[in-house]
């Protein structure tokens, strides 16, 4: 996925900023590469479940055999399967200090599940993000993507299976008081912009760029985030 990268390396951090956070959004959302951005800025590790199973593909390992034909159908791998691909990478050391998941959970179970996972390794989640996208606004992207799965009916067939089983997470969360709403419909920079606002940090390198009204240091509510 496209990473346009202009400012990314222009903030020295120092520290990571330890956050455990999920992006949530339709496929098309834009999510992978607002968590590839993330990830730069906040010095903690994008974990997209989508390209690790891409990666397991490509390796051929017993793990990429088994889903390789789901992937390309554009269902879903087993929960069991899914659950273990992720213990594994968040046990990892770079994960310790915090990690952006995108692509994971997809449903309910996986909710539950990873929340089970973080209590293992004692912690939990801090926030959710929601990428609001507008339905025809994801189709036209979805298309226009290069994707070996990214047929018509297979991006339909996502497209479907996320209003089903992924969107109820948006409630599932917000009653959990970890939702943090994010309009995707406008430009990268923007949607970045919105997405540290709800951590309530300023980002200079950013806002010196591009003036962003909506995006204000000392940002306190969710609410007040929703740009
Ligand atoms: P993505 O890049 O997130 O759109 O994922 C690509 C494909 O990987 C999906 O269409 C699924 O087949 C599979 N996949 C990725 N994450 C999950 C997950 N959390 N649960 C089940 N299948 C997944």
């Amino acid at each position: 996925m496209a990473e346009t990268g202009e400012m990314s390396e222009s903030r020295d951090l120092g520290a990571a900023k330890p956050v455990r956070g999920v992006l949530l959004g339709a496929p098309g959302s834009g999510k992978g590469t607002q968590a590839a951005r993330l990830s730069k800025r906040l010095g903690i590790p994008a974990i997209s479940t989508g390209e690790m199973l891409r990666e397991a593909v490509a390796a051929g390992s017993d793990l990429g055999r088994r889903v390789e034909e789901i992937l390309i159908s554009g269902a879903l791998v087993d929960d069991e399967a899914m659950a273990e691909v992720v213990r594994n990478r968040l046990v990892e050391a770079d994960a310790a200090n915090g990690f952006l998941l995108d692509g994971y959970p997809r449903n309910q179970e996986q909710a539950e599940k990873l929340a089970e996972i973080l209590g293992e390794l004692g912690t939990q989640l801090d926030l959710v993000w929601f990428v609001d996208v507008p339905k025809e606004e994801l189709m036209r992207r979805a298309l226009a993507r290069q994707r070996e799965d990214d047929k018509e009916e297979v991006i339909e067939k996502r497209l479907e299976l996320y209003r089903k089983v992924t969107d109820p997470l948006v409630g599932y969360y917000g009653d959990l008081g970890l939702i943090r709403h994010v309009d995707g419909n406008q430009p990268i920079e923007r949607v970045t912009e919105a997405m540290m606002a709800a951590l309530e940090i300023d980002c200079p390198a950013d806002s010196q760029a591009e003036p962003q009204p909506g995006a204000e240091p000392g940002v306190k509510s969710a609410e007040a985030v929703e740009v």
